[in-house]
């Protein structure tokens, strides 16, 4: 079964390694392709400051960067330009016009956003556990149920409002709340929720990644998304790409052997592997 990830951070945001270093890596360990996704800027659109998107002095040179790495590669390994972008209610998602010029092959729509219900800053889900605990407590009053809904409500409008073609990390809200201290992973609204929009996601014909990322990191135990939620996703035959959210070479493929293991017992039989710009090929699940 051939690898590839298209979910990649390099030292254009906050990654530690460089594009060069991946993609040696990635042809080493015979990967099918290898995409890159910095995190678009967001401070401009947002005027939210964080240590974590790329800096938009930066983007001209990313994107020329990937370019040339997808030049030098050719024949080799297929190299492919894209985007981690936020979506961010109102003020910036997938489907900002700029993205389109930008020649971009593939973009990821992530939400790591959420507004608080009674208005103020939105936070991330996806930061340190205390600033997360913290952030519910002061900004949720202590509700994390509707933390989660509002989760699903983001999610939900970014599908809606379309312009990507891989649905980043599903389920990140689970990750601050491993112990469920917050909501339960398992009761009904939050099924309910995962199965809708699953349906929804069927409909929009975007591929879902399972994402490594957080294992990698240390900070879940499962993949994004857990495997109920997979098997919501395989009842309605979405598509589904390995990737590992990768912060640093070490992590290139990292767990994709239990990511496999998970899709099998939710029920899929095949990932897919991207191959340009709207394109897609089944790959078999063999390991
Ligand atoms: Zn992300
Ligand atoms: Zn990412």
């Amino acid at each position: 079964m051939r690898y590839s990830s298209l979910h990649v951070h390099t030292v254009f945001c906050d990654g530690e390694d460089e594009i060069e270093t991946y993609c040696r890596a990635a042809w080493e360990r015979g990967f099918a392709s290898l995409g890159f996704s910095a995190h678009a800027p967001i401070y401009a659109k947002t005027g939210i400051l964080s240590d974590w998107h790329m800096r938009e002095d930066r983007l001209a040179e990313y994107l020329e960067a990937v370019r040339d790495a997808a030049r030098r590669w050719a024949g080799k390994l297929p190299v492919y330009l894209g985007l981690e972008a936020d979506y961010i209610q109102d003020l910036t998602g997938p489907a900002d016009p700029d993205y389109r010029d930008m020649g971009l092959d593939y973009i990821i729509g992530s939400v790591h956003y959420v507004f608080p219900p009674h208005g103020g800053e939105p936070f991330t889900v996806d930061g340190p556990k205390e600033d997360f605990d913290r952030d519910v407590r002061s900004r949720f009053h202590g509700d994390g149920e509707a933390l989660m809904e509002t989760y699903w409500d983001a999610l939900e409008r970014m599908i809606r409002a379309g312009g990507f073609d891989i649905l980043g990390h599903m389920d990140l809200v689970k990750k601050n709340n491993q112990r469920e201290e917050w909501f339960s992973l398992t009761g009904g609204p939050y099924r309910d929720r995962a199965r809708s929009l699953a349906g929804l996601i069927a409909q929009s014909g975007i591929v879902t990644e399972v994402n490594t990322g957080g294992i990698n990191r240390g900070k879940t135990r499962d993949a994004y998304p857990s495997r109920e939620i997979l098997a919501f996703l395989r009842e309605k035959r979405v598509p589904v790409t390995l990737a590992s959210d990768a912060h640093r070479v070490s992590d290139l493929d990292g767990h994709y052997d239990n990511a496999c293991r998970t899709l099998r017992e939710a029920g899929y039989t095949r990932t897919v592997l991207f191959e340009g710009k709207g394109t897609w090929a089944g790959e078999r699940l063999s390991r």
